[in-house]
């Protein structure tokens, strides 16, 4: 027996027709390639979105073609996403921060047949155009452009395609594709994870709700999380079903353009990486500014120090709600929301709490185990490999024929973590990150959260250093704030008390820079072959 309800497919084109029907006049601020601030709204973005369409199907597109994007997070962009994937064609956001081989990897293995620039991208474009054989229609993010024409004389121009007649949204299958985005390759080329409408649909119904990121039409929400890293962390889908203002920062991404932004536009939310936090809040001290229309941040991607959380709710009035995901899980995992027990919990014991990466919403399952795979308890003290399961969690990566779970259908994340009896989970390292030192484990995340809780480093990343007798021992690399001149005892005298005596860092090296993978984490396996041999060196 079937019920007797309405059955309508999940659709992307839902989310936007939703936007421009009940929020037609919200609007969209968002700064262009040259710097410029404009302004659209969501109806604006439903009638161009379709208007795309209808041009890129008259340039012989279909149903599961993939389209590429090389773009910032900006008016042009968001229309492609909706035009593209509520027209049943694949949104390919490529990642402009990775190396040439692997960006030509990545568009050759996704087979993408046209490609969106900003303006910013066309000098890889043009290096890379030979290599890029799938890639039938070169279209750049704006209007006829000269300089655009001498560099690439076959590209096409999006202001002009979206001068055709809308299309009607057409009515897709939910399990139709919608998005594609590959996972950063630290290690390997990068996989592709391909979305569903219905994956998507979902995850945006979840990420909405007052326990994950608690998103509604009374919000001006600043993405500064890239659209290309993990569909930037699928707010804008979530604001169009909200129908929430969306502040677009397009490529000024550094603390002063922020900080501008979140003041003038009044911004109540916004999201990003913890480098970026770092670069805003110098901006904020240096300023004066006090942020007072940010009431929350959603910090993620890598562990927000507990000195950043405390620095934002202190100083700043801001409530940050620490969130983990992956690409593979679209990305929302957890997110760090306190329960009705807590309200009456002491401001220590409450600012404890908010410290882990939280606990996971409806529709994902986490759990973690033993190296032979046995679960293991959620006691909050157990330590063990995660995997998750869920209505947005990957199954296989594009273009492969074997499934990316374990045998009995999890996903392993490559992440150690562990689970309270609340469902609160604490990524305690990466996998391949943590610090194995005479058989004990340390958490690199714990030891780079007290380095820069001193105000003299700027950046701090630990990792484990080849040791004689101990397999590896702890060190820190450490980048020193401007201005500040910290030595090497001060740092590790942060250490006593506060772990361990055998877990206190063994060095502490400064350098000038350390490097950013492309979704901006520290490449710790760059630091490993720099710094590894370092404590050998020193003839310990
Ligand atoms: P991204 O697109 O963010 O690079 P990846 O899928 O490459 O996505 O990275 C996901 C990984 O990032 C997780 O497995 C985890 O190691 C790390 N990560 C994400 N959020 C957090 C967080 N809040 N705290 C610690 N690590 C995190």
């Amino acid at each position: 027996m079937s019920g007797s309800m309405m059955q309508r497919p999940l659709l992307i084109s839902d989310l936007i027709r939703h936007a421009a029907t009940c929020h037609a006049d919200t609007e969209i601020v968002s700064r262009e390639t040259d710097g410029a601030l404009t302004a659209t709204t969501w109806a604006e973005v439903e009638d161009q979105s379709r208007r795309l369409l209808a041009g890129l199907r008259a340039l012989g597109l279909g149903e599961g073609d993939r389209v590429a994007t090389l773009a910032w997070n900006n008016h042009r962009h968001l229309k492609i996403w909706f035009g593209v994937s509520g027209g049943g064609m694949v949104c390919h956001t490529l990642n402009p921060r990775l190396a040439p081989q692997q960006f030509i990897f990545i568009v050759n293995d996704a087979a993408d047949r046209a490609i969106f620039f900003d303006k910013t991208f066309m000098p890889l474009i043009v290096g890379t155009k030979e290599h890029l054989g799938s890639i039938e229609h070169f279209i750049f993010m704006g209007s006829r452009d000269e300089e655009v024409l001498a560099a690439l004389p076959e590209a096409l121009f999006f202001d002009d395609l979206v001068r055709s007649e809308p299309a009607e949204w057409p009515v897709l299958e939910e399990t139709a594709p919608c998005s594609l985005c590959y996972t950063s390759g630290t290690t390997g080329n990068p996989k592709g994870v391909l979305y569903t409408n219905r994956s998507t649909l979902l995850h945006t119904f979840s990420i909405a709700l007052p326990d994950a990121l608690d998103l509604s039409a009374r919000e001006v929400i600043l993405p500064v999380v890239p659209m290309f890293h993990a569909s930037a962390w699928g707010v804008p889908y979530a604001a169009a079903m909200v129908g929430a203002r969306l502040v677009m920062p397009g490529p000024a991404l550094d603390g002063d353009s922020l900080l501008a932004l979140i003041d003038d536009q009044k911004v109540t939310l916004a999201l990003g990486v913890p480098t970026i936090w770092m670069m805003l809040l110098a901006a904020a001290e240096a300023s004066g500014s006090k942020m007072e229309s940010l009431r929350r941040n959603v910090i993620g991607g890598s562990a927000a120090p507990p000195s950043m959380i405390a620095t934002f709710r202190e100083r700043y009035d801001c409530e940050t709600i620490h969130a983990w995901g992956m690409t593979e899980t679209s990305p929302l995992g957890t997110a760090n929301q306190i329960k009705g027990k807590h309200l009456n919990l002491d401001a220590d014991a409450l600012a404890l709490l908010r410290l882990g990466q939280g606990r996971p919403p409806f529709g994902i399952e986490l759990r973690i185990v033993d190296e032979d795979g046995a679960a293991l308890p959620h006691d909050g003290q157990a330590q063990g490999a995660l995997q998750v399961r869920g209505h947005w969690v990957v199954a296989r990566y594009f273009g492969k024929e074997e499934s990316a779970l374990s045998p009995d259908g999890w996903f392993d994340t490559g992440d150690v973590a562990s689970i309270d009896a609340d469902g609160y989970m604490t990524i305690r390292d990466r996998t391949k990150d943590i610090i194995k030192s005479g058989g004990e484990w340390i958490s690199s995340v714990d030891l780079e959260n007290i380095a820069v809780e001193h105000p003299g480093i700027a950046l701090a990343a630990a990792i484990g250093a080849r040791h004689p007798k101990w397999d590896e021992r702890p060190v820190i690399v450490a980048v020193r704030a401007e201005g500040h001149d910290p030595d090497e005892e001060e740092i590790r005298a942060l250490y006593e008390g506060r772990v361990a005596r055998w877990q206190i860092p063994d060095a502490v090296i400064f350098t000038d820079a350390i490097e950013l993978s492309a979704t901006g984490k520290v490449l710790k396996n760059r630091l490993r072959e720099q710094f590894g041999d370092v404590l050998l060196e020193r003839g310990v």
